[in-house]
């Protein structure tokens, strides 16, 4: 990873998460900045003015955000999933037109969840018509990470029997984009409900590859961001193990430090053992992506699901060692016990994890 990229981040951050998570917003320059950087979606190819880092490279740099800024790192996650979908799916007109944008500034969320289609993205409800010249779009998603900064969705719909993405303008006619209110967690992140009403674009805004199945255009973007939340989660794991390492090294009670009391120390090991293990599946997901493997969708799940549980059960460990030192708003603990949780909801809940997971168990069995 490029020391440059960690240390413009670590720079513009500095100790402002909290301030941000608490105010719900992180400064739109900042992010655009970071944009025109390219470290909101590293992986785009060096040809589409991106930065070209490999999965493994990335997630390091993912996890070092994840560390500073949860808030942050989700925007890196929907950035780099969208371009990821576009990379993919778009013609090389697309791809060059898109990612030249998203690299020098502009932002983008994507957006599949919608009230009645949460995990069981099968029941959308969202349409992608084509007409004429045009391409046409009608449909509510919610909880679209980013889109409160966003200059554009990539939206995905139904498309005749398959699917298609499409990229929507966030200030084209017919587009609604409010605030999800007061999120539990990665509060700074702009999560937004999207609401497209007969939203009328050129063709060209709809991605090459419309109408294939659902479920493939849904796995290969959520592939990307399953690696990028997991890293985001070795990140949370680092944060907490810090704090709580150093409040166990500095607080004193019954006479001498709290790491000396195995029960504290216990904690302190299994943080440890947490990140630790977090790090190596997601060093093996992202070894998968940069390799092409066929392990890679496999590997991105169980990456994810124990990234995900580790940093939500390490988060609370770490509070546990903080106690009343880390149990308000505005302590790293506490950021990071509200924003793991989120990370075993998203990207396919635990138990969506789980499901997918028993299913390939059944096949390499048989
Ligand atoms: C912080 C945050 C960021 C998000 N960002 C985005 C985004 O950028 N774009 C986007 O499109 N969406 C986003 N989402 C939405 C997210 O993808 C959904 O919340 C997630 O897919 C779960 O759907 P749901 O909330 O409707 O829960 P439901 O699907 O209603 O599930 C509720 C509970 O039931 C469980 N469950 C459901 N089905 C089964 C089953 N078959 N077997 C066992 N258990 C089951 C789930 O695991 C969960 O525990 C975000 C959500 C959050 C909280």
């Amino acid at each position: 990873m490029s020391d440059e990229l960690r240390a413009l981040v670590t720079g513009l951050v500095g100790d402002r998460a909290d301030e941000w998570d608490r105010a719900g917003v992180i400064p739109a320059d900042l992010v655009r900045k970071l944009g025109r950087a390219g470290a909101l979606c590293p992986e785009v190819p060096v040809k589409f003015g991106g930065l070209g880092l490999s999965s493994l490279d990335n997630g390091e740099f993912t996890a070092h955000v994840g560390a500073l800024c949860s808030s942050l790192r989700s925007l890196m996650t929907s950035q780099g999933m969208a371009a990821w979908a576009i990379q993919r799916f778009g013609s090389a007109e697309q791809r060059a037109h898109y990612l030249a944008r998203l690299t020098s500034g502009e932002l983008v969320g994507i957006a599949f969840s919608e009230r009645g289609a949460g995990s069981d993205l099968a029941a959308m409800g969202t349409t992608i018509r084509a007409e004429g010249d045009e391409v046409v779009v009608d449909g509510a998603k919610i909880w679209v990470t980013g889109a409160g900064y966003a200059d554009m969705i990539v939206v995905i719909g139904r498309f005749g029997d398959g699917a298609a993405a499409v990229v929507v303008p966030v200030d084209a006619p017919g587009v609604k984009v409010s605030r999800v209110a007061n999120p539990m967690g990665c509060r700074a992140a702009g999560h937004s409900n999207v609401d497209l009403h007969e939203v009328r674009l050129p063709a060209g805004a709809l991605l090459r590859g419309a109408g294939q199945p659902l479920s493939m255009l849904v796995t290969s973007a959520l592939t990307y961001g399953r690696v990028s939340v997991a890293w985001g989660c070795v990140g949370i794991l680092r944060a907490c193990l810090g704090a709580a390492a150093r409040h166990a090294k500095a607080r004193q009670q019954f006479g001498k430090p709290l790491a000396e009391h195995q029960l504290v120390g216990r904690h302190l090991a299994e943080l440890l053992v947490a990140e630790q293990i977090a790090t190596r599946a997601c060093e093996h997901a992202s070894r998968c992506w940069d390799d092409n493997s066929p392990e890679m969708i496999t590997a991105a799940v169980v990456a994810k699901h124990v990234s995900a549980g580790n940093a939500a059960r390490g988060a609370s460990s770490a509070v546990q060692v903080l106690a009343s030192s880390g149990a308000h708003d505005g302590h790293v603990v506490a950021r990071a016990y509200r924003d793991a949780k989120l990370m075993e909801i998203i990207e396919g809940s635990n138990e969506i994890c789980q499901l997918v997971l028993a299913e390939h168990a059944l096949a390499v069995a048989s």
